[in-house]
């Protein structure tokens, strides 16, 4: 069996024309931009490239971007006195705080700060709260777009087997409950799950968030599984000094037996701008008392 690829890249290029679409009409009638608010604390390269190119997704899909940089050294209550700042700021739907944060920063105290109706992250535990017992809040980016990948695959998920490896209160457990809220049997393993491969073999749907390079081998599938990669791991490449991205998961082994799979780069990666930027319409439509048919985005 060749697995079909699960194309993240052009689903995320499409959600992102709808949502400029819908954020154009949203400026219409509220006579403002939805508005997304990024605070970057010191000078990681990598955050630093998250950073940029949110704010690039942000203006070509026809919202606000407000960048906030503060020095590396920066005291909690200033960073807290940002967050509340933008709390207040009429302009601002979301906030997010670039993560990771220095060590002299409590990560939680600042998540905390945000309102939870600007927190589209959905990292605030007053959301993960909402998600928990089924209420309108705000999801996680990266599972609400493995969740997206997997219904424009599979449709209903009613039923089905699925095994969400990794815990992470970012992917693990919001993915899980996004898929026990689908109706599907789920399991969440994790590094002291015993006997992992005959776990995952039970799986019609694999959804890997573990951080180990190719660790999920093809013996571990059942045939036909749909599996949804979620690492991103940097390896040495055949090529010289050079490195190169792999996902949890074996691509090339797992493609004989998945029916479908996420590619790495290309696959979930992708969704997560896409669904950060849906996740700030919606906040900009609920900010301002505006509709937004719940199946629009
Ligand atoms: P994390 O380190 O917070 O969590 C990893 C989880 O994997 C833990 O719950 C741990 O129990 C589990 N684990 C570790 N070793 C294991 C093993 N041997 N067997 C089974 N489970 C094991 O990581 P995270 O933040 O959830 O991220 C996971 C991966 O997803 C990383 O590669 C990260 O880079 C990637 N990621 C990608 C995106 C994206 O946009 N595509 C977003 C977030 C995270």
């Amino acid at each position: 069996m060749t697995a079909e690829q699960i194309d993240g890249k052009a689903f995320a290029l499409t959600l992102r024309e709808k949502v400029g679409t819908i954020a154009a009409e949203f400026e219409r009638k509220a006579g403002r931009k939805a508005g997304l608010a990024v605070v970057l604390v010191g000078d990681d390269p990598a955050s630093q490239v998250y950073v940029r190119s949110k704010g690039k997704a942000t203006l070509a899909a026809n919202m606000a971007s407000f960048e906030h940089r503060l020095p590396d050294d920066v005291s909690g209550g200033a960073l807290l006195a940002l967050v509340e700042q933008l709390n207040q700021d009429p302009a601002v739907d979301g906030i997010l705080v670039q993560l990771p944060l220095p060590a002299q920063l409590d990560e939680q105290q600042v998540i905390s700060a945000i309102s939870p109706d600007k927190d589209v992250d959905g990292f605030h535990v007053i959301n993960a709260g909402r998600l928990a017992v089924g209420q309108d809040g705000f999801v996680p980016c990266t599972p609400l777009g493995c969740m997206m990948l997997l219904t424009s695959r599979l449709g209903d998920l009613s039923g089905l087997e699925a095994v969400v490896i990794g815990r992470s209160n970012i992917v693990g457990k919001p993915m899980a409950q996004l898929l026990l809220d689908a109706n599907a049997t789920v399991t969440i393993a994790h590094s002291r799950t015993k006997d992992l491969p005959a776990v995952v073999r039970r799986a019609d749907v694999v959804v890997a968030a573990v951080g180990r390079a190719e660790m999920v081998k093809a013996d571990w599938l059942k045939p036909g599984a749909t599996v949804i990669d979620v690492g991103i791991n940097r390896v040495p490449s055949n090529e010289a000094g050079k490195t190169r991205l792999v996902g949890d998961v074996d691509f090339a082994g797992a493609s004989d037996v998945a029916g479908a799979i996420t590619p790495v780069p290309g696959g979930v990666g992708p969704m997560t701008i896409a669904v950060l930027l849906r996740n700030t319409l919606v906040a900009a439509h609920r900010n301002a008392g505006i509709d937004l048919a719940k199946d629009a985005v």
